[in-house]
């Protein structure tokens, strides 16, 4: 069983915020920003590339629940979402997930190193 698929089954800890039946938030482990947390769907999908049409709900859930993740964690104001697709795109987890980066006190949308970072993921 997959890494995230044993988040979900609480057989590994994570520290929780948001679920409902068909997804999870939680903290990234290792946060490449001040605020970063991951979007899990219940459901074990290998990656963006392996989404078919029966998991339009799925993907739906992640996307409401950043928006649920960003008002808990008081980041609603400014944020990034990203999926990192196969090796190539930078995915190492191979379950399905969203990234929910925000840098509350030090982004500035004139700062163009800080949104390199930002795009850089
Ligand atoms: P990706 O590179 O898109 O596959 O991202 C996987 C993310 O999962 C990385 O940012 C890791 O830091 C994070 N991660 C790996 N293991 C755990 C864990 N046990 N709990 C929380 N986050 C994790
Ligand atoms: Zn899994």
């Amino acid at each position: 069983m997959c890494i995230f698929c044993q988040i979900i089954e609480k057989k590994v800890a994570s520290n929780i915020i948001f679920e409902n039946d068909r997804v999870l938030a939680f903290r990234d482990i290792h946060p490449k920003a001040p605020v970063h947390a991951l979007m899990v769907t219940r459901k074990h999908i290998r990656s963006v590339n392996d989404l078919d049409s029966d998991d339009e709900k799925d993907i739906s859930a992640l996307l409401l629940a950043a928006k649920e993740v960003a008002q808990k964690l008081n980041v609603a104001k400014g944020y990034k979402l990203a999926f990192n697709v196969e090796r190539a795109g930078g995915q190492v987890i191979d379950h399905i997930h969203m990234h929910l980066l925000a840098w509350p006190n030090d982004l500035k949308e004139a700062d163009g190193h800080k949104q390199k970072e930002v795009m850089t993921l």
